[in-house]
């Protein structure tokens, strides 16, 4: 239970809770399993299963596969994936909607029985200029007007497989004038002769989303229907078939924005573009806004979580920052993640006053702050510290450059105040290593008078660290609304979302387990790739960086 005003749905179910409109509450995520979920997606899972989890009721996984040339089972299994990842549970088995056809074939046969529906023999253009526009009526053509038994034996032949795609349909008949065009004789069934990766070759005709979702609400005993706004004017036709058919339960269809992010896109039919053109490496792949893809960048549920409960539910569309989600998971990771050490462009450091083999070692702590255990680095006479982290630029104020100056001092994290004492450079003047000296007694102790170190940088033993392969991921696309202008999303690809390095770890992080995520101090925050890290070859993704380089 929160303390913050709660959501217009809220509201909603703790009035009817209230009032004993329904004694329990039921909802369901109801993804037609044509692609893998979305950021968007993973908001709509948050609200379904954080309703029925904050009321006590029950949250169904459904799918809705009512359209088996896009469906496939590979998408269903990612689906289930993606909920348990986010931490939440279905009530009982996973639902299909095809398990329910019989029945929407009965049901339809019911309607026609009652002079409520119709085979229809147009064409969809015809279909489509017969049924008028919002200043014209539509047009009541011979077949609207055939017998209940015909249309019963129409509909038969349609079932088995005798019309062609396309030729007819099965349509409810409403009311060809109707203000809303949803109300204007819906297709209830069309013909497909497509395999169904549930029911086979069982089916040649298939119900249109309208004929199933309600239906498929009503039979599993949904209270509470959530849907995107763009489904509001389809309410009143869901209300109507909840009439006019005997099902066993009414359910109550409500309406809330989707989720839109900047930078972002949210359809998966372009994801899938993204997918098949190979802009990416596959719905998995980190850049992804896809929940698997998030997953592998370093996202955790709780930040997806976190995320979706600030964007909140809405009744008006609007465009989310995609600020606020690399915020959840910087926050996270920053509370929770270990720390490690990760030199990027490495520099050589000898430690000439520690003998050649001796290791010594020094102990840091997993997290600053969160009881996560100590690590041990190996000190040794070879080092990596940073390029960046040298500078021969003696004139560079202290307060300019908080790292090591020629001749001065820094300390390296959680082990000794070392000395620059020379600079050792190749013909060509480039410098090839640093020769240092460490200052006794300062392993978590002041250094004495006089030794000034100007700040605490990160370093790996050059002996002892590990190699790792770091994969530098940055946002895919590069413009705020990238398909919402008049030319292809395409072109709003980021070229450089991705940049890979190499880097030297300290040894202890070549042993993480995939997933585990980092904070590799003063870089960023990077994860154990899911795939393809293993100790012989490590390899980290970077997550975010430690600060916002795109705020304005
Ligand atoms: P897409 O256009 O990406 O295919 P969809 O709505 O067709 O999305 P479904 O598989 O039908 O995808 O969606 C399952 C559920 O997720 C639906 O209840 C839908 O309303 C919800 N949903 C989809 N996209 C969003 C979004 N951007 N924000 C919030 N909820 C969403
Ligand atoms: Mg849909
Ligand atoms: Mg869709």
């Amino acid at each position: 239970t929160t303390d913050k005003p709660s959501n217009f749905l809220e509201q909603i179910i703790e009035k009817d809770l209230a009032e004993g409109v329904v004694t329990s509450i039921h909802t369901r995520f109801p993804p037609e399993p044509n692609g893998f979920l979305h950021v968007g997606h993973a908001t709509s899972i948050c609200l379904n299963f954080g309703l029925a989890e904050k009321f006590g009721g029950q949250c169904n996984l459904r799918f809705d596969d009512t359209n088996p040339e896009k469906e496939e089972q590979k998408y269903v299994d990612s689906i289930q994936e993606d909920v348990k990842w986010l931490g939440f549970q279905w009530s009982g088995e996973v639902r299909y909607a095809s398990s329910y056809f019989d029945t929407f074939y009965e049901w339809a046969v019911h309607l026609i029985r009652e002079g409520k529906a119709y085979v229809d023999h147009q064409d969809a253009g015809s279909m489509a200029r017969n049924r008028g526009d919002f200043k014209t009526p539509g047009v009541e053509t011979a077949d609207r007007k055939r017998s209940v038994e015909e249309n019963l034996a129409e509909f038969e032949k349609m079932r088995a497989g005798e019309y062609e795609e396309g030729s007819c349909s099965l349509r409810a008949k409403i009311d060809l004038q109707h203000p809303n065009m949803n109300m204007r004789d819906p297709v209830l069934y069309r013909i497909r002769k497509q395999s169904h990766h549930q029911t086979g070759d069982k089916w040649c005709i298939y119900p249109s989303y309208d004929f199933a979702h309600g239906q498929e609400d009503a039979i599993e005993g949904i209270t509470h229907s959530i849907c995107t706004l763009e489904f509001q004017d389809h309410r009143p036709l869901y209300e109507w078939f909840i009439e006019n058919l005997p099902v066993p339960h009414k359910p109550r269809q409500f309406e809330f924005a989707r989720t839109n992010l900047n930078y972002t896109i949210t359809s998966k039919r372009k994801l899938k573009r993204l997918v098949d053109e190979n802009f990416v490496t596959g719905w998995e792949d980190p850049r992804m806004p896809t929940v698997s893809g998030m997953r592998r960048r370093g996202y955790t549920p709780a930040s997806i979580r976190k995320f979706s409960d600030m964007v909140g539910v809405s009744r008006t569309d609007g465009i989310a920052d995609i600020s606020m989600l690399e915020h959840a998971i910087r926050d996270d990771l920053n509370q929770n993640a270990p720390r490690g050490m990760a030199v990027l462009n490495p520099l050589k450091v000898v430690i000439t006053n520690l003998p050649e083999g001796e290791v010594q070692e020094m102990t840091a702590p997993m997290h600053p702050s969160k009881e996560l255990g100590e690590r041990t680095l190996p000190f040794t006479r070879e080092l990596y510290i940073d390029r960046g982290d040298f500078t021969e630029d003696t004139t560079l104020s202290r307060k300019k450059f908080k790292r090591l100056v020629k001749g001065e001092y820094v300390r390296l994290r959680s082990a000794y105040v070392i000395k620059n004492d020379e600079v050792i450079k190749d013909e060509n003047g480039e410098i090839v290593e640093i020769h240092c000296s460490y200052v006794p007694g300062t392993v978590g102790e002041n250094p004495p008078e006089g030794v000034k170190p100007r700040g605490v940088i990160q370093w790996v033993s050059a002996s002892h660290g590990k190699q790792v392969e770091l994969r530098m991921y940055d946002r895919l696309l590069t413009h705020e609304a990238p398909d919402k202008g008049e030319e292809d999303f395409i072109t709003h690809i980021n070229p450089n979302s991705l940049e890979v390095k190499q880097a030297w770890v300290e040894p202890g992080l070549a042993d993480a387990a995939p997933e585990q995520g980092f904070q590799f101090e003063r870089e960023g925050y990077f994860v154990a790739d899911r795939y393809d890290h293993s100790p012989e070859h490590p390899v980290f993704n970077l997550t975010i960086g430690l600060k916002d380089t795109w705020a304005k």
